[in-house]
C-alpha cells in the first residue's frame, strides 16, 4: 500500500498511513462514513484525473429539450472515452433510482443540493427544510451555510415526544408559508421518511419539492427505504455513505428540470468534473444493483436494530425508541455525561462516533447531549449481530466508568482484536 508515496514523501506517508491503520484499527461508527470496494478506490487513482471535459456528453434537442446522445457537448477534445464514461454512469444512476434524468457531475452533496437551489429559486424565496437539530443537513437552511443566507427559511422538525418528523405541522407551515420549495431528508434521523406524504403537501402547498438521501441513498437503492421518485422533483443524493461509493454528489431530477439543473452545475457553480470520480460512481451503482449489495444493506439495517436494541437494554435512551434504517441517536440525558465527553473517551478505547444534538437540547452544538451510531461501516467488513451485542457492551463499560483510564486501554486492546478478525481488503 502506498509504495510510491512512501518512498517519494516519508512525511506524507506517515499520516496517511497512520489513516489507514486507524481505519482497519477502530471501530467506524461514524453514520456518513463506509468502505469501498478496490474498484471504487482503483477508479479514483486512474488516469482519468487527467482529463478535462467540461460540459456533457451529448447535446439537447432545441426544440423540446430532449437528451440527443449523437450531438456533442464537450468545450474539449478527446473526450470520446470519458463520455462512455459519464454516460454509463448517468445511465446507471436513473436505473437504480427510478429517475428520468442524472447529473452526475456535482463534486458533493452540498453542491448538489446548491444545484438544484440555483437552478429553481431566487435570492430571497421561500423553502421549507428540516432544521439542523432536529436532524437537517447544514444545507437545508442552516443560517451559517449559504442556504440559509440567501433564503427565507421556515424550518421544520421532529415532535419531540415521539422523535418522529410531525408532518401534520410540515403541512401547516407549507399552507402558511407557500415556500417555493420544500426540502425533506436528514443526517440523523432514525425513521423512514414519508416521500409521498411530503409531495402530496408540496402539490398541495404549489411547491417544488426536493428529497436529500445522502444518508439512505443506499437503502434506497437495495429498495429497503420507499423511494423518493415519483413523488419528488429533485433527488439529491452523496455517494459516499450508505451508497458506498467515492466522496461525491449526485442530482436526479424530473425531465422537465433536466436543462436547469445540467446550466446550474455547468457553467452555474462548477467547473470541470472530476471524471476519475465519475467513474467510480459508475463502478458504484453497478454494486448498488447486486444481490451482495441488497445482503449488505440487509445485514446493515439488523446491525442497527440489533445495536439499539442491546443500548436499550442495557438503560440507554435511544431517540424515538429505535430505528428503521442504518443509524440512531442515543440521548444521554440519563447517563450524565454530554456528547463531546461520550465522544472523546469512546475514540479513546478504539470507537469512533460523533456526538449529536437531541430533541429538547439544552447544550450547545459543540457539546450537545447525545451521540449518532451508524453501522454501514461496520457492516462493510462483515460484522453482524454477534459483534454489536459485544459492542454494545463495550459502550455501556465505557460510559459508566468515564473517569476509568485503564479500562479504555483495556478495551482498545479488545477492540483491536476485533477488527483483526474482520480484516479491510487493501492492497
Ligand atoms: C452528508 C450530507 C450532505 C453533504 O454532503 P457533503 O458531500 O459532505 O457536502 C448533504 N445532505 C445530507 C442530508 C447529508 O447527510
Amino acid at each position: 500500500m502506498l509504495e510510491i508515496i512512501k518512498k517519494q514523501d516519508p512525511e506524507l506517508y506517515e499520516s496517511m498511513y497512520g489513516e489507514y491503520t486507524r481505519q482497519e484499527d477502530k471501530l467506524e461508527m461514524i453514520a456518513s462514513e463506509n468502505y469501498v470496494s478496490n474498484a471504487v478506490l482503483e477508479a479514483q487513482g486512474s488516469v482519468l484525473t487527467n482529463k478535462y471535459a467540461e460540459g456533457l456528453p451529448y447535446g439537447r434537442s432545441k426544440k423540446t429539450g430532449d437528451i440527443m446522445y449523437k450531438k456533442y457537448g464537450r468545450y474539449y477534445g478527446g473526450c470520446e472515452w470519458v463520455d462512455k464514461v459519464e454516460r454509463l454512469a448517468m445511465e446507471r444512476a436513473c436505473e437504480l433510482f427510478g429517475a428520468e434524468h442524472a447529473n452526475t457531475q456535482a463534486h458533493s452533496g452540498s453542491q448538489a443540493n446548491m444545484g438544484v437551489y440555483f437552478s429553481v429559486l431566487k435570492p430571497g424565496d421561500t423553502i421549507l427544510g428540516m432544521s439542523l437539530s432536529h436532524g437537517g443537513h447544514l444545507t437545508h437552511g442552516a443560517p451559517v451555510n449559504f442556504s440559509g443566507m440567501l433564503y427565507n427559511v421556515i424550518p421544520y422538525g421532529v415532535d419531540e415526544e415521539t422523535g418522529h418528523i410531525d408532518y401534520d405541522a410540515l403541512r401547516e407551515l407549507a399552507l402558511e408559508h407557500k415556500p417555493k420549495l420544500i426540502v425533506c431528508g436528514a443526517s440523523a434521523y432514525s425513521r423512514t421518511i414519508d416521500f409521498e406524504r411530503i409531495g402530496s403537501i408540496a402539490r398541495e402547498a404549489g411547491a417544488l419539492c426536493m428529497a436529500d438521501i445522502a444518508h439512505i441513498a443506499g437503502l434506497v437503492a437495495a429498495k429497503k427505504h420507499p423511494l423518493p421518485f415519483p413523488h419528488m422533483d429533485f433527488v439529491t443524493t452523496t455517494t459516499h455513505k450508505t451508497l458506498r461509493g467515492p466522496r461525491a454528489g449526485l442530482i436526479m431530477c424530473k425531465k422537465e428540470f433536466a436543462k436547469g439543473i445540467d446550466k446550474t452545475i455547468f457553467p452555474g457553480i462548477q467547473g470541470g468534473p472530476l471524471m476519475h470520480v465519475i467513474a467510480a460512481k459508475a463502478i458504484c451503482f453497478k454494486e448498488a444493483m447486486s444481490k451482495e449489495y441488497s445482503d449488505y444493506i440487509d445485514l446493515v439495517m439488523i446491525n442497527a436494530k440489533t445495536l439499539a436494541k442491546e443500548l436499550t437494554d442495557l438503560g440507554f435512551n435511544i431517540v424515538s425508541g429505535g430505528t428503521d434504517n442504518h443509524l440512531f441517536l442515543v440521548d444521554l440525558n440519563n447517563k450524565d455525561i454530554s456528547g463531546k465527553k461520550a465522544e472523546t473517551i469512546l475514540n479513546q478505547a478504539g470507537i469512533t462516533l460523533n456526538k449529536n444534538t437531541v430533541p429538547k437540547e439544552t447544550r450547545s452544538p459543540f457539546v450537545t447531549s447525545g451521540v449518532r451510531i451508524g453501522t454501514p461501516a461496520l457492516s462493510s467488513r462483515g460484522m453482524g449481530p454477534a459483534e454489536m451485542k459485544i459492542i454494545a457492551g463495550y459502550i455501556n463499560q465505557i460510559i459508566s466508568a468515564p473517569d476509568d483510564e485503564e479500562l479504555r486501554v483495556k478495551i482498545k486492546a479488545k477492540v483491536k482484536q476485533l477488527c483483526a478478525k474482520f480484516p479491510l481488503w487493501y492492497k
